[in-house]
Order: C-alpha cells, then sequence, then structure tokens
C-alpha cells in the first residue's frame, strides 16, 4: 500500500514550487491506488494561520488534488511528547543552554578557520553540576538529537540515486525550543511512522534532513517507539527555478490565485508540472489519468527546472481546446450550449473570451460599411439563404454559383454582414448558432 503526504506550513500561500511537490505526492499515491494525506506542519504557533489552512485546502481543490486524509501536527503534540521520552530515555537526546548569539560566534570562528560550522557538542560535555548550575539560573534549555557519528547514513534516492551522509558532517539538529515547542525535524519523522508514509517525495532543500530523519527513524525504532517497518523511499527533487535559470523570487509567490486570475486552467498547470524537469516532453495533456499513469520518477533530471510562464499560457490555450463541453458549462455565458462552445472553442485562449464571442451569436453586431457592389452581392445573399443541415455551406456554394465570387472575396462580405467581424469562429458552426431569422436580418440591413 503506497502511501504519500504533502506537508506544507501554513505560514503563506502554496507557491508553484509547493504546488509540484504536492502533484507529484498526488500523482504516486493515485498510480498506486494508495493514499494521499495532506499534513499541515502547524507547529510553529507563532507562523501558522488557520486562513492560510483554508487556502491551501481550497488551491487543493481548484487544482483537483484531492486528499485522502487530513493530519495535522498540532493535534499531535502528545505523540511527539512521547518520541521525546522514549529518544531520551534512550541518551539519544541532550539540553543545550548556548544563546543564539553564542552559537553564532561559535560558527564563525569554524568558518574563521576554514572549518565547516558543525555543531561543537559542547553541551553534551556538561557536568551534572553545571548543568544544574544552568537551570538554577533559570536557563531553560533547548534539546539537540544526538548523531549516530559510528551509524552510516546512506539511502537509495528515487531521483539522485545513491546518497551518503556521514553524521560526523553534521550538526546534531535542535528538535525542541526552550519555550517547549517543535522544530520541524523530529515531528516530521515521528508522523510518517504513526501515518505509515511509504514515500517521501520532496524538494533537494530537504536531502541533509533526510539523513538526520534517517537516524530519527531508526533511533525511535530501537527505543521501541513503535513497531519497527522498513523505512519510507525517499526522493528528492531538483528546485524549480525561473525562466532566465535562477531561483527566482517571484517563483515563490506565484501561486493559484495569479493563475486563476489570469485564466490559466487548473489542468495546465498539471500537465507543465507534472512534467517540467523530466524527459518527457510537456504537452497540453488534458487527460490526467493518462498524465498520472505516465508519471515516473527515472525520468526527472537533476538539473533544476525551468519554469516558463509563457508555457503555461501556451499549455492553457491548448487545454482549452481540448475541454468538453461539460466540463466548462458553468463557466460559459448564458444560454450559450455544447454547440456554440464547440464553435467557439478553438479561436479561446482562456474561456473567459467565450463570452466575446458569443456576443456573435447573440447580437446585435456592429457591421462595416460595405461597398454598393458588396451591398448588392448581401442583397442576393439573404434571398439565396436558406435553412437546411449546412446553410453555410449551401449559402456560399449557391453565390459562388450565381456570382462567379469566390475567396475572400466570397466569404468575407458574408463574415462581416454575420458577425461584424473580418475573422472568429468557423462560419459553418456559427450560422446555425445565429439562426435563420436573424441571419436574414443581418444580412438584410447589410445590404440597405
Ligand atoms: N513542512 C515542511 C516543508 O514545507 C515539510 C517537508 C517535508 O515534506 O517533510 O518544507
Amino acid at each position: 500500500m503506497t502511501i504519500t503526504r504533502f506537508a506544507p506550513s501554513p505560514t503563506g500561500r502554496l507557491h508553484v514550487g509547493n504546488i509540484r511537490t504536492a502533484l507529484h505526492n498526488w500523482m504516486l499515491a493515485r498510480q498506486a491506488g494508495g493514499t494521499f494525506i495532506l499534513r499541515i506542519d502547524d507547529t510553529d504557533a507563532a507562523r501558522s494561520r488557520e486562513d492560510y489552512v483554508e487556502a491551501i485546502r481550497a488551491d487543493l481543490t481548484w487544482l483537483g488534488l484531492d486528499c485522502d486524509r487530513e493530519e495535522r501536527q498540532s493535534a499531535r503534540l502528545e505523540r511527539y511528547e512521547a518520541a521525546f521520552a522514549a529518544l531520551r530515555a534512550a541518551g539519544r537526546i541532550y539540553p543545550c543552554y548556548e544563546t543564539a548569539q553564542e552559537l553564532d560566534v561559535k560558527r564563525k570562528i569554524a568558518l574563521g578557520r576554514g572549518l565547516p560550522p558543525i555543531y561543537d557538542r559542547a553541551a553534551l560535555k556538561l557536568t551534572e553540576a553545571e548543568r544544574a548550575a544552568q537551570e538554577a539560573a533559570g536557563n531553560a534549555p533547548h534539546w539537540r538529537f544526538l548523531l549516530d557519528h559510528a551509524e552510516p547514513i546512506a539511502w537509495e534516492d528515487g531521483i539522485r540515486g545513491t546518497q551518503k551522509f556521514d553524521a560526523a558532517q553534521l550538526s546534531d539538529p535542535v528538535i525542541r525550543r526552550a519555550d517547549g515547542s517543535w522544530l520541524y525535524m523530529m515531528p516530521s519523522a515521528v508522523d510518517d511512522i504513526d501515518m505509515g508514509v511509504t514515500q517521501v517525495l520532496r524538494g533537494e532543500d530537504h536531502v541533509s534532513n533526510t539523513a538526520v530523519q534517517i537516524q530519527i527513524f531508526t533511533a525511535l525504532y530501537a527505543a521501541d517507539f513503535a513497531a519497527a517497518k522498513p523505512l519510507p523511499a525517499f526522493a528528492h527533487e531538483a528546485l524549480l527555478v525561473g525562466r532566465e535559470g535562477k531561483l527566482s523570487k517571484r517563483l515563490g509567490s506565484l501561486g493559484c490565485d495569479a493563475f486563476r486570475e489570469r485564466g490559466i486552467e487548473p489542468e495546465a498547470i498539471i500537465a507543465l508540472l507534472a512534467r517540467l524537469g523530466t524527459s518527457r516532453p510537456v504537452e497540453p495533456v488534458a487527460d490526467r489519468a493518462a498524465l498520472t499513469a505516465s508519471f515516473d520518477l527515472s525520468t526527472f533530471g537533476r538539473a533544476p527546472a525551468k519554469f516558463d510562464e509563457e508555457d503555461l499560457e501556451r499549455l492553457s490555450a491548448g487545454i482549452v481546446h481540448q475541454l468538453p463541453f461539460e466540463a466548462v458549462a458553468a463557466r460559459l455565458p448564458e444560454g450559450m450550449d455544447a454547440a456554440g462552445w464547440h464553435a467557439v472553442r478553438p479561436n479561446l485562449a482562456h474561456i473567459g473570451e467565450a463570452a466575446d464571442w458569443w456576443r456573435l451569436v447573440t447580437g446585435p453586431v456592429e457591421q462595416p460599411a460595405f461597398s454598393d457592389e458588396d451591398k448588392a452581392f448581401l442583397a442576393q445573399a439573404a434571398q439565396a439563404l436558406a435553412w437546411g443541415d449546412d446553410p453555410w455551406g449551401a449559402l456560399t456554394a449557391t453565390l459562388k454559383e450565381a456570382t462567379g465570387r469566390k475567396g475572400r472575396a466570397l466569404f468575407l462580405p458574408l463574415r462581416q454582414a454575420l458577425t461584424g467581424m473580418d475573422h472568429g469562429p468557423d462560419m459553418g458552426e456559427l450560422l446555425p448558432l445565429i439562426g435563420e431569422a436573424e441571419a436574414r436580418a443581418r444580412l438584410s440591413r447589410a445590404a440597405a
């Protein structure tokens, strides 16, 4: 059973980067008939906001990324307390008393000596008496997880291949603040254990977190916190960059609201983000099942994926041209039916433009001034108009025969008289929608 999770922190709106992570985890779950969990990482009470939680849900719904379960870290504090107790009893957590400034000085000294700024474990060496003195002075400790330097860290990453870390090259992570609140590192591992997560797919900014979390997983199992299970499969995707190839500020704020406002179809976002950074072509695939079936981590490259907003526009138009009436009916102008949608669809970049074309059918249309010669021709057209299966085909055939006009001279005055425009949807589809009486009235008016 595949279980994946998308774990946003509700400290802001979703942006393209997290939408991509959500989509990929959703696809892994759907592809395997598994479970997709939305996990709200809200241990940071000061920065987490309920309106962001709601916005995250609304954005996922708009994108069609339905989740099977929703979990919240703020509702699981007892479990973190239990994990903390288990790790502490196992000697894998230790109290630290350095202030932020002290740690900063240590970091600067290390860097000044050309050494990596790894925490020196000074707090681990404190004697009982020294600790007691800190407590007596009213200094509450923050807590670090003790990495096991003897335990090699390695995993087969679904995208990056074999990954190896030397624990001695990592700082023991702070997992709990002095005020008792939790940092990201341990609760996430506890959740992945408790929720039976089988695949962790996230951005490559989490690679070193994975190294640490692998030791947290094994330490929790060794401490009998939970029945031991195989660790989840990990995969880390290359980050998204702007078209210029740089990490862009804009991408960090570009989200569903902006897309919706610009009339971008959710399916275009899905089609782009499903394939961007993979060896598969980015195409306007409106069939999500097909996209999901072809989703494959082994096609992901390690180079940053370039996100181009113009690609998105192009894909969105390509998707609009494929959407069936049922999928868009609620967003179409009053009275527009399946035939109307079919007629205007190829001319749209955004569904919102359907109303502009629909006005050609409902009228009134503003006709240009015609030459006398064209007026005579249009008068003839008003007479010749006959209703059948294909009134446009019949009308143009009759007029061609009767007047000898062809090409532009034949079609353009008719189009202008019937729609007021020089270009637009296929007249063969539009004319039946305009209707016989109205079409005749327009032709007569143009001829007058
Ligand atoms: N809340 C974390 C983030 O948004 C989750 C990372 C993870 O997937 O474990 O970066």
